[in-house]
């Protein structure tokens, strides 16, 4: 399918990307530095799908030819990451492309930050600390005109056969967000787990150590569910990488139940990853702490849990109660795990109905604070929800009514 040489890959890509890149060949040319496309975008420029970013590695020292961009070529370093030698350089204004010194990682304990060292190294030792065979390939870029494709794992015919492979046996167990960017590629790019791959896959679930950190597993999984495709969630269930979470999650879910909800209620993107967490953990006894969730995220599968729990109700006050106030992600889950057709009645029928009257009016009424201010704003709702008061001065008429 892909010829070992893609020339014309340089008209594949947008004109502005062309000329940024053109741009740093003739930097690299100047400076004296081999420099590569590697990883995503060679994979994503043969499988002819829409490119992403630009990763350009530097086979030296990433910052100082980042540096000399600046100086000589009218470019701007917008951020340096100082430990592992890469930096960010907008090219002419207009263009931002990641440089990452070539590097060898080793991993000290298993699902923790790897040890970097030996920047600069060949291109060769670099392509080692990769996840899969197909984000091992490269594009040198010093040779205009002869773009060849290198490739030291066989990524190329991985590509062929659409087939997603680790790198050697201790790759998950080194880093098990693996599992989760293997799941990842699989669903995107519509490919297979190669045969040996999956059962290191399978081998790495079974014996899980519960007390590896869930960071880069956390951000994985917000790139995973991120993606516009179907049935991530059962992906992630039918492998067993929900394990690298909890060993509880919701089995099952109806993705159709996601679409009829989310007619009524609207996340934004960002969002909309979290949807899936909770369905991860809203069975656990208590939320693990090395997914470092915020505290509104921590509330939100709070809701969710008191929600399920909550008596089935047929008054509409009641109904009223239970989902005011609840944030979105927290009703979108209870819907899509209960399919309480309460929530709709409550987003189409009651969820705009507010008390007008304050604390100050009743004051003004003559009452002092109390606890039983609370009974009186709620007898005020359920005026509202059953008999149809609406205006402020309704309220303060009912109000006088009880006093
Ligand atoms: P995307 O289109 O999602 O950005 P990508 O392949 O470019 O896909 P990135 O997360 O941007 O993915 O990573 C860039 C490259 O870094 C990858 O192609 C891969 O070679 C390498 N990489 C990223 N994460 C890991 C990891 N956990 N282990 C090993 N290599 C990794």
């Amino acid at each position: 399918m892909y010829t070992n040489s893609i020339n014309s890959f340089l008209s594949h890509i947008n004109k502005l990307s062309c000329n940024a890149l053109e741009v740093c060949i003739s930097a690299a040319k100047e400076y004296g530095v081999n420099i590569y496309l590697i990883g995503g975008i060679v994979r994503d420029l043969l499988l002819e799908k829409e490119l992403k970013d630009i990763d350009i590695t530097v086979e030296g020292n990433a910052i100082e030819f980042a540096k000399f961009l600046e100086s000589k070529k009218n470019c701007k370093i917008i951020a340096v990451q100082e430990n592992l030698k890469t930096a960010k350089v907008r090219i002419h204004d207009c263009i931002d492309i990641d440089f990452a010194s070539t590097r060898e990682e080793k991993y000290l304990s298993p699902g923790v930050m790897p040890e970097a060292y030996n920047f600069g190294c060949d291109l060769s030792k670099d392509v080692k600390r990769r996840d899969f065979t197909i984000n091992t390939l490269a594009i040198k870029l010093n040779e205009p005109g002869e773009y060849n494709i290198i490739d030291y794992f066989g990524g190329l015919q991985d590509l062929n056969d659409c087939k997603i492979r680790i790198l050697h046996p201790k790759s998950f167990s080194d880093d098990p967000s693996r599992i989760i960017r293997a799941i990842k590629f699989k669903k995107r790019l519509d490919f297979e787990y190669e045969t040996n791959t999956y059962t290191l896959m399978q081998n790495y679930l079974k014996q899980i150590n519960q007390s590896i950190p869930l960071e880069r597993i956390k951000h994985e999984l917000c790139s995973y569910f991120s993606m516009n495709k179907n049935n991530l969630y059962k992906e992630l269930i039918n492998t067993n990488a929900y394990k690298l979470i909890t060993d509880n999650p919701v089995i099952k879910i109806e993705e159709s139940n996601i679409c009829k909800i989310k007619k009524y209620i609207s996340l934004s993107k960002k969002e909309q990853w979290f949807i899936y967490i909770i369905f991860l953990l809203v069975n656990c006894s208590s939320i693990p702490q090395r997914l470092n969730l915020d505290s509104k995220q921590k509330k939100i599968i709070q809701e969710t849990k008191e929600m399920l729990e909550a008596e089935k109700t047929f008054d509409n006050f009641e109904i009223y109660k239970l989902f005011k106030d609840k944030n979105n992600l927290s009703l979108l889950a209870y819907y899509v795990l209960t399919t309480d057709e309460n929530l709709i009645k409550f987003i189409e029928e009651l969820k705009d109905i507010q008390v007008l009257t304050t604390g100050h009016d009743l004051i003004a009424l003559g009452l002092k604070p109390s606890e039983y201010f609370n009974k009186i704003f709620d007898k005020i709702l359920k005026e509202k929800i059953f008999n149809g008061i609406k205006t402020k001065n309704e309220e303060l008429e009912f109000v006088k009514s009880l006093l």
